[in-house]
Formats: C-alpha cells, sequence, structure tokens
C-alpha cells in the first residue's frame, strides 16, 4: 500500500480525528475505527475469520432453499392425473382391481420420474445462482482482496468505486467525490452525495440524511470511497426492511409461457379426441367401462404432461453448459432469447481486445517520442530518433507523463515475491509503467506535489484530474479522451514559454496513433485558481496542453475467428465504444467487424444529432461506432430492437446499465463489470471475452434445439398412439390396446426419452445457419407436417402388426395386443433416434454422443421385455413373450418411422421452400428459413 493516498485520494474527505461515536448508531454500528479495532490496513485474516464464527454470514434472511415436499406435492396436482386417479377409483369400483393396481402403478412412477426430474431442474438453477454471487474488494493484511460480499465480517474496510453495490451498512471513512444512489432504501430518485467528514449531531438524524454512511443494497453512482462495515446482514437497514418482504415467485420466461400455452391447446385436442374415441367406441358396442378406461389412457399417454419439466432441465441443462463456458446465465430467459440474438453489440475494450495496455508512444512539445519494453516490465526507454532520452523536469515531456502518474487510481504493489500486481484499470497502470521507465518516482513526486482534491475518471465524463499543491500555489493535472482535453486548452506547454495550441495539429497526431490502433489519452495542466475551480466545476478551462499518449491494447487472438463465425450464423457484429474513431477503426479492421479499407466509422457527437430514423438508417450499413456516449448506447439497442433485431449488448459501467436492460440479452463483464452492470444484464461473462458471448449465443441455439426436438418427440409419439386407437375403431377392428398397456407405454417410453432429447449435446453445424426468427413458434411448419406424416406412420404399422397376428381369431387377440404395444415401444425408440436433431441425418450422429440417450433407450426396451416374461406384470398388463418371427416383423415395421423422417428431411430442408400457395400469412411469420 506504499502509494496509497495519492492516487486513490489522498487529502480527500477524511473522518476527523476526534472519536465519533454517533449516538444513532445501534450495538455493532455503534463503533469508531477504534472500538471496531481495525486500522485503514483492515482486519488481519485471523481476525476476519473470529469475526466471521462469532457473527455469521453476510446475507438478509435464510437463503432460499429446495422444498422435496413441495415439489413432491406438485406431482399430484395436475389435471390429468387428477383423472386418473378417479379413473382408478371407477375401475376399482366396478371390481376391475388389475387396472386399478395399474392405475396406482402408473401414478406413483409418474410422480417418482417427474419428482426426479424436477429435483434435479431445480437444484441445477440453485447451482447456477451461487455461481453469481456478489463480490466486493476489501483490505484484508494491508492489502486489497476481492472477498464474496457474504463474508463481510463487522469492522472490514471495503473500497468503493463506481458502479459497486454496497455489500453492508458501512460507516464512510474517506470519500472522493462520492454519490450513492440510495433510491432502494429512501426512495430518492437522484444520487446523494457523501462525505466522510460530516459528523452526527443528534440521534434522530434519518437514514436519508446520515451523510456518513453508506447502506447496504444500495450503489455507487460515481466517484470513490472507503467504509468500515459496521452492520451486516439482518442488522443493515435493507435487512431492517427485506424481513417483511417474503421471498417473490420465480417469473415464468415468455418460452415457458409459450410452452405453457402450447401444451394446454394439444391437451384440449386430445382431451376432445378422446371423448371422440369414447363416443365412437359405445357406438361399436365396445363396454362402457372398457371405453371409459381407453378414453383415460389415451389422454394420459398422449397429453405431453413431460412439457414444462423437459423444458426447465432444457434451460437448466443449457445454462449450466454455458457456464462451463464462462457466461453464467442470471435469467433462465436470456437462454431462448439468446438461441435467435441477430445483433450483438460489443464493447472494444478488454472484449475484443485483452486490456492489457503498454504506452508505446509519447507526443510532447510537438516532437514523438517512442517507447520500449512491454507488459508489466519496467524496463524499457523513452526514445526520440532511436536515442534515449533524459526526461528532465521542466519539459513537455515530463509534464505529460507526470500527469499520467498522478493523475492515475492505479496501484503498482509488489507482493513479498516482488512480482507486480497491478491494480486498478490497465490504462491506467499502463501510465504508472511508462513514468517508471521514464525514472519518474510516483512516491517522491507525490510527496513534492501533495494531492488536494481528485475528479476520478467516469466514462461519461471522459476525462480524469487531480489537484495538487506546489509552494502554496494549486496545480491542476488532467487527463483524458484527446479530443475533450484539447477542447479544454487555450495553450500548449514548450520548453520556455507557453505558445498557442494547434487543436489540428494535436487532432491530427490523435488520429495517426489512433488509426495504427493504439488508444490515445491527451494529458493537460492547469495552474492559478480559475483552472482549479472550473475542473471541480466539472468544466475545465484554461489549462494547457501538455502532450498525448498512444497505448497499445492488442486484439484478442480468437476475436477474428469469432467474429467470422458470427457472420455465418446470420449475426451482425457492431462495435460500440467510448473510444477515438482512428482507434476504434483500426482495431475493428483487425478483427474483422469492419472489411472494407474505406468503411465508414460513425463518430459519437454524429449519432447525438441524429434523429431516431436516421439513426435507424445509420445502423442498417454502420458496423462500428466510436465515441459513444452512455445515452447513445442506449439509443443505439433501442433502435436496432424497434427495427425488429434481437439485439446482445456488452457494457461493463455504470451507465451502461440502461443499455444491459434495454437490450434483449444484456451482459456484462465478470471482471471489469460493475455491480451495477451486473445486476442489470442478463447473462455475466466471466473472462469478459466476446467469443463468450459467440458461445452463449450457440448455447441459447442449442437449447432451443433440443427442447423443440424433445417436443417434436413428445407430441408425436402421443399422435401415433391416438392415431393408432382411432383407426382401430374406424376400420372396425376390436383395441389394439388395452387402457393399461397404454399407461405403461407412456410411463416405460416417454419418462426417459424426452429428457434424453433436452441434454443432446451441442452440434456445430447449428451455427452456421441464420438464426429462428423469433416469431416462430416451438413447433414450425415443417414439424407440424412432419408430425403428421410420423403419427401415420406408426398407427398404420401398429395396426398391420396386430391385424397380421389377431388374423381374426378371438384365441389370438391377447397375442396381438402385446405385438402392437411392443411395436409402438420400438417406434418410439427408433423415433427418438431421428428426432435428434431437425434437420440432419440420424445416420450421421454417432448413438454414444447422447450417453444419456443410449442407456435411457436400453433400460426402458430391457424393462419392456422384462415385464414380459415376469408373472405379475404379465397378470396386470396382459403380457405374454412374443415369438421370434414377430419380434423381427415388429423391428422391420418400426424402422419404417425412421425413413420417413428421414425422408422428410431430405425433401423439406430448411429454406426449401416447396410451399403450395400460403402466400397470405406467411410474409410475417412464414417459419422458413429456420434453424436447424
Ligand atoms: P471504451 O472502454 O469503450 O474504450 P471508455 O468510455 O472507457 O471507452 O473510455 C472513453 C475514452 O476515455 C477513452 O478513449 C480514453 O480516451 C478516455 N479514458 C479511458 N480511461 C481513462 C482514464 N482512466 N482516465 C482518463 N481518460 C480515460
Ligand atoms: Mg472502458
Amino acid at each position: 500500500m506504499k502509494a496509497d493516498g495519492v492516487g486513490r485520494g489522498g487529502t480527500v474527505e477524511r473522518e476527523p480525528d476526534q472519536g465519533l461515536r454517533p449516538p444513532w448508531h445501534r450495538l455493532t454500528a455503534d463503533s469508531t475505527l477504534e472500538e471496531l479495532r481495525v486500522g485503514e490496513d483492515g482486519l488481519t485474516l485471523t481476525e476476519a475469520r473470529t469475526r466471521r464464527s462469532l457473527h455469521g454470514p453476510n446475507v438478509i434472511g435464510a437463503e432460499e432453499r429446495i422444498r422435496p415436499f413441495r415439489i413432491l406435492g406438485h406431482q399430484f396436482t395436475g389435471a390429468l392425473v387428477l383423472v386418473l386417479a378417479a379413473a382408478g377409483v371407477v375401475s376399482l369400483a366396478i371390481g376391475h382391481w388389475e387396472d386399478a393396481i395399474v392405475i396406482s402403478i402408473v401414478l406413483f412412477l409418474n410422480a417418482a420420474i417427474g419428482f426426479a426430474q424436477e429435483y434435479r431442474a431445480e437444484r441445477a438453477i440453485a447451482a447456477l445462482k451461487g455461481l453469481v454471487t456478489p463480490r466486493c474488494v476489501v483490505m484484508r493484511d494491508g492489502r486489497r482482496q476481492e472477498v464474496d460480499s457474504r463474508e463481510l465480517v463487522p469492522g472490514d474496510v471495503v473500497a468503493l468505486d463506481s458502479g459497486s453495490r454496497i455489500p453492508a451498512d458501512l460507516r464512510l471513512v474517506r470519500t472522493t467525490a462520492l454519490n450513492v444512489d440510495q433510491s432502494l432504501l429512501t426512495g430518492e430518485s437522484m444520487p446523494v452525495k457523501k462525505t466522510a467528514s460530516w459528523t452526527a449531531t443528534s440521534s434522530e438524524i434519518p437514514v436519508a440524511e446520515r451523510r456518513n454512511m453508506a447502506f447496504m443494497g444500495t450503489t455507487v453512482a460515481s466517484g470513490r470511497g472507503r467504509g468500515v462495515v459496521v452492520s451486516i446482514g439482518g442488522q443493515t437497514e435493507l435487512g431492517a426492511i427485506a424481513r417483511d418482504i417474503r421471498a417473490v415467485e420465480r417469473p415464468q420466461t415468455p418460452l415457458q409461457r409459450r410452452m405453457e400455452r402450447f401444451g394446454r391447446m394439444v391437451a384440449v385436442a386430445i382431451v376432445v379426441l378422446a371423448g371422440v374415441t369414447f363416443a365412437l367406441g359405445l357406438l361399436r358396442g365396445e363396454s362402457m367401462s372398457q371405453m371409459f378406461l381407453t378414453a383415460v389412457a389415451i389422454a394420459v399417454s398422449a397429453v405431453p404432461e413431460g412439457l414444462p419439466v423437459v423444458m426447465t432441465i432444457t434451460l437448466a441443462v443449457a445454462s449450466r453448459r454455458m457456464a462451463r463456458r464462462n457466461a453464467f446465465v442470471r435469467r433462465l430467459a436470456a437462454v431462448e432469447t439468446l438461441g435467435s440474438c441477430t445483433v450483438i453489440a460489443t464493447d472494444k475494450t478488454g472484449t475484443l481486445t485483452e486490456n492489457r495496455m503498454t504506452v508505446t508512444c509519447v507526443w510532447a512539445g510537438g516532437e514523438r517520442f517512442e517507447v520500449t519494453g512491454g507488459g508489466l516490465d519496467p524496463d524499457g526507454e523513452i526514445l526520440s530518433g532511436g536515442l534515449p532520452v533524459p526526461v528532465d523536469a521542466p519539459s513537455p515531456l515530463h509534464w505529460t507523463l507526470l500527469a499520467g502518474a498522478l493523475c492515475n487510481e492505479a496501484d503498482l504493489a509488489g507482493d513479498e515475491s516482488g512480482d507486480v500486481r497491478p491494480q486498478g484499470d490497465p490504462t491506467e497502470v499502463a501510465l504508472l509503467i511508462v513514468a517508471e521507465k521514464a525514472g519518474l518516482d510516483r512516491a517522491r513526486e507525490a510527496s513534492s506535489y501533495p494531492l488536494v482534491e481528485a475528479v476520478p475518471f467516469e466514462s461519461q465524463r471522459g476525462w480524469a484530474a487531480t489537484v495538487h499543491r506546489i509552494d502554496g500555489e494549486q496545480v491542476v493535472l488532467l487527463k483524458g479522451a484527446p479530443e475533450r482535453v484539447v477542447g479544454m486548452c487555450d495553450a500548449a506547454l514548450a520548453v520556455g514559454e507557453d505558445v498557442p495550441i494547434e487543436p489540428e495539429t494535436v487532432e491530427a497526431e490523435a488520429a495517426r496513433m489512433g488509426a495504427a490502433g493504439l488508444r490515445v489519452l491527451g494529458m493537460a495542466v492547469g495552474r492559478g485558481g480559475s483552472a482549479v475551480a472550473s475542473v471541480l466545476a466539472g468544466e475545465p478551462q484554461g489549462l494547457v496542453f501538455a502532450g498525448l499518449t498512444g497505448m497499445m491494447d492488442p486484439p484478442r487472438p480468437e476475436v477474428p475467428e469469432t467474429v467470422a463465425a458470427c457472420r455465418d450464423a446470420g449475426i451482425r457484429v457492431l462495435m460500440v465504444t467510448g473510444d477515438h474513431e482512428s482507434t476504434a477503426g483500426s482495431i475493428a479492421r483487425q478483427v474483422g467487424i469492419l472489411d472494407a479499407e474505406g468503411a465508414e466509422v460513425v463518430a459519437g457527437d454524429r449519432l447525438t444529432a441524429l434523429s431516431n430514423d436516421e439513426l435507424t438508417r445509420a445502423l442498417e450499413t454502420g458496423r462500428v461506432f466510436a465515441r459513444v456516449a452512455p445515452a447513445d448506447k442506449l439509443r443505439i439497442v433501442e433502435s436496432l430492437a424497434r427495427s425488429g433485431h434481437i439485439v446482445a449488448v456488452t457494457g461493463d459501467g455504470v451507465n451502461d446499465a440502461p443499455a444491459l436492460k434495454a437490450a434483449h440479452v444484456g451482459a456484462a463483464m465478470g471482471r471489469s463489470g460493475t455491480d451495477v452492470a451486473k445486476e442489470a444484464s442478463d447473462i455475466v461473462l466471466a473472462d469478459d471475452r466476446f467469443a463468450t458471448v459467440a458461445a452463449a449465443v450457440e448455447g441459447g441455439r442449442t437449447a432451443f434445439a433440443n427442447l423443440r426436438n424433445a417436443t417434436f418427440f413428445l407430441v408425436s409419439s402421443g399422435a401415433g398412439e391416438l392415431l393408432a386407437i382411432l383407426g382401430s375403431l374406424l376400420l372396425r377392428l376390436p383395441l389394439p390396446l388395452l387402457p393399461a398397456q397404454l399407461l405403461w407405454l407412456n410411463v416405460v417410453t416417454n419418462g426417459v426419452e424426452d429428457v434424453a432429447l433436452a441434454v443432446e449435446p451441442r452440434d456445430p453445424a447449428r451455427f452456421r445457419a441464420p438464426p429462428r426468427p423469433v416469431t416462430e413458434g416451438i413447433l414450425s411448419r415443417r414439424l407440424i407436417e412432419r408430425l403428421v406424416v410420423t403419427g401415420l406412420v406408426m398407427a398404420a404399422g401398429t395396426l398391420w402388426v396386430f391385424v397380421g397376428e389377431w388374423g381374426g381369431d378371438p384365441a389370438q387377440l391377447g397375442t396381438a395386443r402385446v405385438a402392437a404395444l411392443t411395436t409402438l415401444v420400438l417406434f418410439q425408440v427408433f423415433h427418438v433416434g431421428s428426432c435428434r436433431s431437425e434437420t440432419r441425418s440420424a445416420f450421421g450422429m454417432s448413438p454414444f454422443s447422447n450417453r444419456f440417450l443410449f442407456f435411457g433407450v436400453g433400460a426402458s426396451l430391457l424393462l419392456h421385455v422384462g415385464a414380459m416374461y415376469f408373472p405379475p406384470t404379465q397378470v396386470l398388463l396382459k403380457l405374454e413373450p412374443l415369438r421370434v418371427e414377430t419380434w423381427l416383423r415388429m423391428a422391420a415395421v418400426a424402422t419404417t418411422v425412421v425413413i420417413a423422417v428421414e425422408l422428410h428431411k431430405r425433401l423439406r430442408p430448411p429454406g426449401g421452400r416447396r410451399g403450395r400457395g400460403q402466400a397470405a400469412t406467411s410474409a410475417a411469420t412464414d417459419p422458413e428459413p429456420v434453424m436447424p
């Protein structure tokens, strides 16, 4: 912590020295630094551990738990389950005890499978929540450390930064232009200025006015600060409120709602059909009880009750997979939206680039200097014309580097082993390193230029400044975006007298550096009271220009490939950055966002002037938007959304929060991002990388495809069963399946197979097709067509086998039913294989790439064969072993469903247009081309 007290705001407002004991504090809060037994270096690790065991975790209320009994209860609430239970009672009443037993077993198995699946899904979701716990920066053992906010204890010293969420109730001990948004507690919409030097005068001060306190749950709007934790968890002001608020229900995602509607629609259709079957059967002279049970069994097996659970599992599995690829999903709904994303608007610094800055050139006093060396290594030289130059005190070069070093919040703290472990913004770290190369000792310079005030960097301001005292005079050191800085200066430093500033020359030099892909910062100096006052007022004026620094931030190596992959996937990639046009353009060309040399970069000042319509037009062609103010980033997102795009946007700062919220998918930076940005986002990128956004989009596509395939499988299998029964009634055949057998089919087949489709691994080919239109429902028109085909094939095959075995001989009826049932089981075993992909041939897929499916199908088949030989199930389900010839015939018949589906995949490829005059409605909702 050697250089501390310089950049982070040395003489900035501090707690007054007299022992402070505001009477309004409760227990732990009623303490001074001494009483909390903590210095500015924070607690020792051992002390923190002791206090942790004493005070418990910093959480409000008990953490949300999974309640198994509630999940179990869930399994018995569905309408179908109730119908089934009623059917069981009726069966008992009329003396069909076998059916009653079968129904009880089905009810039990159904509940058990449902419970297992739902419990698993809940656990997966709970685990995901744990991945995005809030963290905060504390001083422990004299060192800055990032810890899980739940680990905070009273007495911890917490560092605050723009965009931090305040992790506990803090007594501020140091503030630098600290403004806190505490609307959560007080309802005030404007951020409130906080000061460490303020002291309480009475015990009756309301929360809103405790200006030396920062409260848990509120956020830092701007500025910096440090505070000591006085209360945690339930003892905080927020805790006092939160006790009254019950945990909110998890909201459903739009997809969940749509799926529910879809499920209900299918259910109604099936119940109607079951009613028709019932009536037809009675007309045919079947017994009332037989037909009642058949109708119930049809409804139970054909209605896709599995859908909601499959849905949750798909989303949970998808988010776990995304987490493995460093994208943490905060809102499950984002998973589906990601899949149809058409535009990604990304940041530049840190996302497309490494965010490892190195100053490579300096321009000062009209002269160009080169800087050698790279990374964090302070061994390097400042060269002019290839020769090392001394950095002498009063030169423009000296002032440029000095401003960079002193107007700086970063820290090059070394650890015991002597390795440099920089803390802070990489831009500022780079400035510290170049100052070291020039032989400027930051600590020494800081003591000869004591700090008076600091205006920390905020993205929307575009500059940072510090005020120092030299010989009784105050001096401003300022750094910021060059075009801003130039506007603040009316002279330029030179050796000797100041000279008039030539804005064009400076801008041209900045553009030249930018064109080489460098990030450019301008430095200026202000002398005298009016300059200082203008800086503190937030409108710097009358400064003297010192020089420019250009720093290199290489693009991440994988980005060009990812950008190209996104293009193949039909996704536009836009760069939206606060950086200069030429820097943005250069990086954009390097990573392939801009291809043509002449392609245009849209500048931020132009954006502000554009009307909404003009902006929409500019967004159609433009790819790179530079010098974008946070407010314009929001406009860009809104405009894209208005023109029908599904927008994913990345962001890190407090000011990005509105854009992150407005986007369909907001992706916050996990490392460099602020808490506020993370909370406004739908996913968090643990590694800040652009490739992770693309991976998340791909994950979203996989999730949707799996859900669609599982749904298709469920519905088409149900259609097969239903059509087989209806067909037998129409063809005046005996019923090919008994009610108990239908129920068995439902339990043996659908229970495992649909879930297995939900965990199907990703298919890289899917990312080479255009995104799915959002308007498209869960089943595309093509799939509905396929549904009819497969339903008919399965029904026809089943009836054919049935008739073949039966041959009109009443003695053979039982065997024929077993054959029909087994044929349907086999049909589904084969069918599930083709359902793994909507477009790709099942023959091109390894059966082992989805082990769960492979073994699940094997297990259900074994179970069925077992039941054919096991006496109790033989009695209950009227099963018996079948002859080998029958098995061969059934197997041959069952392959027809694969042939039909694979042919259909061939004949109706995605984007293939064999449409016959559906022109009227298809323009807006045409499902093709769809995602494979
Ligand atoms: P981005 O992260 O997209 O590059 P920022 O909003 O962070 O954009 O920065 C905008 C501009 O502000 C940068 O181009 C740079 O000139 C300037 N800037 C960035 N960081 C700092 C800083 N720490 N101090 C002063 N100026 C800065
Ligand atoms: Mg930035």
